[in-house]
């Protein structure tokens, strides 16, 4: 692998040992280094403690040599600093020492530091280094940049599985599961749920008079009117089936979700989207099912879909473009 493009910063006191290292690396045929006699230095040239509102943050930097007696700030307080540093905590950082021995060595790889080489400096041993650090960081690299892809593909696919595609809100997958887990913890605090089930009025006639991209684009109007109506974090809004929609309002009760439908009604209303074959008006309008339950026991969660969906159809029944829930009796 070729790493003579790589940016190699050199931070030594010494003019002599920077200019040794510098030279072998040159002479392996890495291109880009810099060079810093002190802490300080390296920090200006990384943009490292500019003052708030500069934003130029340096030259990228692939791997550090420190060298760890220096004076002021030495190697070790240097390696601490570049590791609590964003811009800077992910450079490898090789440590550059005359005494292996030295307890600082045993330090400075506490402090993050990758790998050591010794003074005098070897040619053979810092070549060999360099090129151990830099290929263990490319793979690193590569590596977060896989898992961050991962995570990114994973959203999407998250995203996509719970979504119904044509209307954007919540499919019947995602209300399913949603319905579950309120309804456990509805059970667990004892507040009641409300379930609402949403039917548009002779839609398929809808359809047979404008066409289905006339009909699909009748429900994201509508869909995207539900969407508006709940207020609370907890509420969902889901496309239940076809042209059928589904609420669930937790700790409501069934006067809330009815309110809610009416709200709907108005809005639909409001919108005055023609249906020249709708029996029951010219615009279109929706049939609305509102059933409550406090999970019980004895009770599951199909007990109140079911009893939602009697709401609805009787709702249906009695003659479309209204609201049936046991609370209007
Ligand atoms: P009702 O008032 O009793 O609800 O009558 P309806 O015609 O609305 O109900 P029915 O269940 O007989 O027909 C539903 C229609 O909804 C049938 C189908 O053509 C239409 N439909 C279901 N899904 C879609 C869709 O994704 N796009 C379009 N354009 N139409 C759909
Ligand atoms: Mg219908
Ligand atoms: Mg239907």
């Amino acid at each position: 692998m070729d790493f003579s493009h790589k940016t190699i910063l050199v931070i030594d006191d010494s003019i002599d040992s920077r200019t040794l290292i510098c030279h072998i690396l040159n002479q392996a045929g890495y291109d880009h280094i810099l060079e810093a006699d002190s802490a300080r230095q390296a920090f200006d040239l990384l943009g490292i403690d500019r003052p708030e509102g500069d934003i130029d943050f340096g030259p990228r930097v692939d791997l550090i040599l420190l060298d760890i007696v220096m004076p002021e700030m030495d190697g070790i307080a240097t390696c601490i600093k570049l590791k609590a540093t964003p811009q800077t905590a992910d450079v490898p950082i090789i440590m550059v020492t005359a005494d292996t021995k030295d307890v600082s060595l045993q330090n400075a790889f506490e402090q993050g530091a990758m790998d050591y080489v010794n003074k005098p400096i070897n040619r053979v041993e810092l070549c060999a280094r360099v090129k151990s650090a830099l290929l263990l960081k490319d793979e690193m690299d590569r590596r977060i940049e896989l898992a961050r892809e991962l995570a990114a593909a994973n959203k999407i696919l998250q995203r996509t599985a719970l979504t119904d595609g044509l209307t954007g809100i919540a499919n019947r997958r995602y209300f399913d599961e949603f319905l579950k887990k309120e309804w456990r913890r509805c059970r667990r605090e004892q507040q009641p749920i409300t379930l609402c089930l949403v039917d548009i009025d002779f839609f398929k006639a809808y359809n047979d008079s404008y066409g289905h991209l006339q009909g699909d684009d009748c429900l994201k109007k509508v869909a995207a009117i539900l969407a508006a109506s709940v207020k609370r974090p907890g509420d969902l809004v889901a496309r239940y089936g076809g042209e059928e929609f589904a609420l669930i309002l937790s700790e409501t009760t069934e006067d809330g979700g009815c309110a809610v439908a009416h709200r709907i009604m108005r809005e639909v209303a409001a919108r005055n989207i023609p249906h020249e074959n709708s029996t029951v008006s010219d615009r279109i309008t929706l049939s609305f099912g509102v059933a409550m339950l406090t999970p019980m026991a004895a009770t599951a969660v199909h007990d109140l879909i079911t009893q939602a969906d009697r709401a609805l159809y009787e709702a249906k029944n009695m003659g479309r473009d209204r609201i049936s829930c046991p609370c209007l009796k």
